[in-house]
C-alpha cells in the first residue's frame, strides 16, 4: 500500500515490512560491510547497474535504504541518499553539480557551518558561491550565468527565522534552466520544498529526524521533477559521458531506474569516491526518531507557539522572532509555505544586552545549554558569546545576532515547565 499522510509514511514509508528472514519488524541493524552475491552473473549486473542491490556498505547498505526510501517518501521525492551527517550533505549536494569554474547562487540566511563551506572551502576547489540577500529573490537571477548550476538555500535560517521565499526562487530557477536546492532541516512536515518547485533536498537529520541528540547524520532527497537531460552543458557531471562509470550518461543512465539522474550518481560517485556514508547504526536511530517525527512537531510548534507569546510580552524582553510573530510579506512567505506549525526556532532579545544573556543562560535549570537544535529537549545557547564569537560586533549585527541574544529551540516538554524555567531564568 501506498501512504500519503506523513504520520503513516513515518511508521509505515518504503518497503520494509518484516524481515523475510527473522519476521523482525523494526527495522534490523545490517552491520556488515559487504554483501555475498549470488553468483558471478549477479555479480557484474550489479556493478553494471543492470540491477539495483547490495555491493558494499560504503554504497548501500538495506538499513540506510530502509530510511532513504521513508525519507524521500516523507517529502515526496523520488529516492535519497543517506550519509555521515548534514554537512556532508550539503557538500555533496554541491559537487555533484559543480566543478572547478563553475558557481552556485546562495541565500547568505545560512547555518554557521554551511557559510563557512561556501565561503571558504569550496573556494579550494574552484567552486565559487554567490550570496544574494533572499528578501529580493530577483537578487538570485542577476546572480546566475551560464556556470550558474545550483541555487541554495534554508527553508527556515536561524538566528533570523524568516522564511525563504522557495515559490518564487524555485520559479526563477526552472525560467533560467537552474535547480533551487533546500535545507529543510528545521522544517520538517511543516514544509515540502518539492511542493513549491525545489528540485533536491536535504536534511541533517541530527537534528528534528533524529530527535533525541544521539546521533550524526544528512540526507539528500531527489524530487525527481527537474530535466537535467534538457540542460544540457549546464550540467556536465549528468549529461558528459563519465569516464570513472564506463562513459556513462547519468542523465540517460538511470532512465530504466526512474527519474533519479541526480542521486544515482551521488551514489555511484561522490558515496563511492569521498565516502562519508551513514552508519547503519545512526540511520536504524533515525528511523526510530523518524517514526514519531510528525507527532514530536506538532507538540514542537504548539509549545514555541506559546513560549513566543510569552516572551513578547515579558517586560525584560526587547524582540521575539519566531514566525508566528512574523509581519508583512515575511508573514506571507511563512503562511505560504509553512502547514500546520512555525517551527520549534525561536529567538529573543533581552534588554540587558551580553551581561543579561550570558546571565540568563546560566539561570536556566531545565533547557540545555548546547550548540544543538531539534532534540526534544528544550535548548538554549547565548550565540554572541559562542555559535558567533568569531564574528566582531558589527558582522554579529548582519548575521541577526546582538548582543542580549538567546536562541531557543523548544522541546517536547509540557509547556508549564518550559515557561517556568525560562520565568525563573528571567527573574
Ligand atoms: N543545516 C542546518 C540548518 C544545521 O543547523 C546544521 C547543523 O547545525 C547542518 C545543516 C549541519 O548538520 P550536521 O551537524 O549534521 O553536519
Amino acid at each position: 500500500m501506498t501512504y500519503t499522510n506523513p504520520e503513516t509514511i513515518a511508521l509505515h514509508g518504503g518497503s520494509h515490512r518484516a524481515d523475510p528472514n527473522t519476521g523482525s519488524v523494526a527495522v534490523p541493524i545490517h552491520q556488515t560491510t559487504s554483501f555475498q552475491f549470488q553468483d558471478t552473473g549477479h555479480a557484474a549486473r550489479l556493478f553494471g547497474l543492470a540491477e539495483l542491490g547490495n555491493i558494499y556498505t560504503r554504497i548501500m547498505n538495506p538499513t540506510c535504504d530502509a530510511l532513504e526510501t521513508r525519507v524521500a517518501q516523507l517529502e515526496g521525492g523520488a529516492a535519497a541518499l543517506a550519509v555521515g551527517s548534514g554537512q556532508a550533505a550539503t557538500s555533496f549536494c554541491v559537487m555533484n553539480l559543480c566543478e572547478a569554474g563553475d558557481n552556485i547562487v546562495s541565500s547568505t540566511d545560512l547555518y554557521g557551518g554551511t557559510y563557512n563551506l561556501f565561503a571558504n572551502t569550496l573556494k579550494q576547489f574552484g567552486i565559487e558561491v554567490r550570496f544574494v540577500d533572499p528578501a529580493d529573490p530577483e537578487a538570485f537571477a542577476r546572480a546566475t550565468d551560464s556556470r550558474t548550476r545550483c541555487y541554495y538555500a534554508e527553508t527556515l535560517p536561524n538566528p533570523k527565522l524568516q522564511v525563504f521565499p522557495i515559490a518564487e526562487v524555485a520559479a526563477i530557477g526552472r525560467r533560467l534552466g537552474v535547480p533551487l536546492i533546500m535545507d529543510n532541516t528545521a522544517a520538517p512536515i511543516i514544509c515540502k520544498p518539492f511542493q513549491h518547485g525545489a528540485a533536491i533536498v536535504m536534511h541533517s537529520t541530527t537534528k528534528w529526524i533524529g530527535g533525541h541528540g544521539t546521533s550524526i547524520g544528512g540526507i539528500i532527497v531527489d524530487g525527481g521533477n527537474f530535466d537535467w537531460e534538457a540542460g544540457g552543458d549546464r550540467f556536465p557531471t549528468l549529461n558528459r559521458p563519465d569516464p570513472s562509470y564506463h562513459g556513462a550518461v547519468w542523465s540517460q543512465a538511470a532512465k530504466p531506474l526512474g527519474p533519479i539522474a541526480y542521486i544515482l550518481r551521488m551514489r555511484t560517485c561522490l558515496l563511492r569516491d569521498i565516502g562519508a556514508p551513514m552508519a547503519p547504526f545512526n540511520a536504524f536511530m533515525f528511523l526510530q526518531g523518524l517514526e514519531t517525527l510528525p507527532l514530536r512537531m506538532e507538540r514542537h510548534c504548539s509549545n514555541a507557539i506559546r513560549v513566543a507569546a510569552y516572551l513578547a510580552a515579558h517586560p525584560k524582553v526587547a524582540r521575539v522572532i519566531h514566525p508566528s510573530l512574523a509581519q508583512g510579506e515575511s508573514l506571507k512567505r511563512a503562511e505560504a509555505h509553512l502547514k500546520g506549525g512555525y517551527g520549534s526556532l525561536l529567538g529573543f532579545e533581552l534588554k540587558g544586552g551580553k551581561e543579561a544573556g550570558q546571565a540568563f543562560i546560566e539561570k536556566l535549570k531545565m533547557f540545555y545549554h548546547v550548540a544543538n537544535i531539534g532534540d526534544a529537549r528544550s535548548l538554549a545557547i547565548h550565540p554572541a558569546t559562542t555559535t558567533h564569537s568569531q564574528l566582531n560586533e558589527a558582522e554579529q549585527a548582519a548575521s541577526g545576532v546582538t548582543p542580549g541574544y538567546i536562541r531557543l529551540s523548544i522541546g517536547i516538554e509540557h509547556i508549564d515547565d518550559i515557561i517556568a524555567d525560562l520565568e525563573q531564568a528571567l527573574a
